[in-house]
């Protein structure tokens, strides 16, 4: 009999299996909540389910979890979580301290095939798609480690990967992390972020509630089409076309991110355009002073040109905050994730 990872299924999924077996698919619910409220991690211990039940389920499913293999601690107290999967290969996490909880970053793929020529998790290419149960086991175990698993109230898929190249998966996940008898995030505090998967923009909308991430790093198509080569297929209209077609609850914004590198798109004018194009939408701005990483040439630009950018963003009414990424000193700052690791870094 092939087992299956439980935690790959969506509860409607789960919910069929009970049903093709007779069994009142409510238990679908009890075995969820079993597994994702209280993380138990073997059918044995679900002590409200008779034992033929527990028996039927083991010999059908398993309860993946996972470990993480080191765990780093940042000057500035952000951790990376450092995750190896089943088949030898390695994803980290990033947990983020704000000043009243905990913000997890979480990857989606082993890699990214997108090549965005600023960010190190591109340049090492693309390795494969998380299952679902890999995604959220990043969540589970970052829970167990806390001494206060609830005031990690917010995730972003903002880690290794595209997310929305990775679409069913991502989305299993996302319902899982948000659904009453998974992980019980608010859809509020959950945010992927894409580098502009269009088609993929239009079917979260329709699929999900989710906060939307754009990393748009560029304000014409000459300079996106160099940093980020998915800009040749789908180009700043379209993608701005696409943000303006997804559904927004009220008083939600979408958030562009914007990485500022010295000389290439860091210029009044650059911000102006920027303002230009995001006028006909409900927008802010995450300005993203660029991490540096060996063998890149881009260089971050000097304080007073961030803060120049910005001024002409909040001039113009919008909400543009500089992010200065943490975990700078631990390789856990934004684009510096990677899937090789080496082991000349701080342990805990
Ligand atoms: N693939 C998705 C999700 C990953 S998020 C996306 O690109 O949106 C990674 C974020 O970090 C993106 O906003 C990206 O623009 C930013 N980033 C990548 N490399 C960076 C670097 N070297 N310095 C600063 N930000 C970087
Ligand atoms: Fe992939 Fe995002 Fe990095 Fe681009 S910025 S290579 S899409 S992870």
């Amino acid at each position: 009999m092939i087992e299956h990872d439980i935690k790959n299924l969506s509860e409607d999924a789960l919910a069929g299996w009970f049903d093709r077996h007779n069994i009142a698919v409510y238990r679908a619910s009890q075995v969820l909540r079993w597994i994702y409220h209280r993380s138990i991690c073997s059918f044995s211990q679900m002590t409200d389910l008779s034992k033929d039940l527990r028996r039927l389920l083991s010999g059908e499913f398993t309860i993946s979890r996972l470990d993480p293999v080191r765990i780093q601690a940042s000057e500035d107290g952000s951790k990376k979580y450092l995750f190896l999967l089943e088949d030898g290969h390695h994803i980290e996490s990033v947990l983020i301290p704000e000043r009243r909880h905990w913000t997890l970053c979480v990857s989606s793929q082993v890699g990214c095939a997108m090549g965005c020529k600023f960010c190190l998790t591109g340049r090492g290419g693309f390795v494969r798609n998380l299952e679902p149960a890999e995604i959220v086991n990043q969540v589970c175990a970052v829970q167990n480690d806390l001494t206060h698993p609830n005031l990690l109230t917010n995730i972003v898929f903002m880690g290794m990967g595209e997310p929305l190249a990775n679409y069913d998966s991502v989305v299993k996940a996302l319902v899982i992390i948000t659904s009453s008898n998974g992980l019980q995030f608010s859809s509020r505090r959950v945010t992927l972020s894409t580098a502009g998967l269009v088609p993929r923009i239009d079917d979260l909308g329709q699929d999900v509630t989710v906060n939307l991430a754009v990393s748009l790093n560029a304000a014409d198509n000459k300079t996106r089409d160099v940093l980020m080569p998915i800009n040749q297929t789908y180009p700043i209209e379209m993608l701005l076309s696409a943000c303006r077609g997804f559904p927004l609850p009220s008083r939600r914004m979408i958030t562009f991110e914007y990485v500022l590198i010295h000389g290439v798109n860091d210029r009044p004018k650059d911000a102006k355009k920027l303002v230009g194009l995001l006028r006909p939408l409900r927008a802010k701005i995450n300005l993203i002073p660029f991490n540096p990483f060996e063998g890149s040439t881009f260089k971050r630009p000097e304080e007073a040109t961030i803060l120049a950018f910005q001024k002409v963003l909040t001039d113009h009414h919008y909400t543009a905050m500089i992010r200065q990424s943490k975990g700078g000193d631990i390789g856990a700052a934004c684009g510096q994730l990677r899937f090789a690791t080496d082991n000349s870094q701080r342990t805990l």
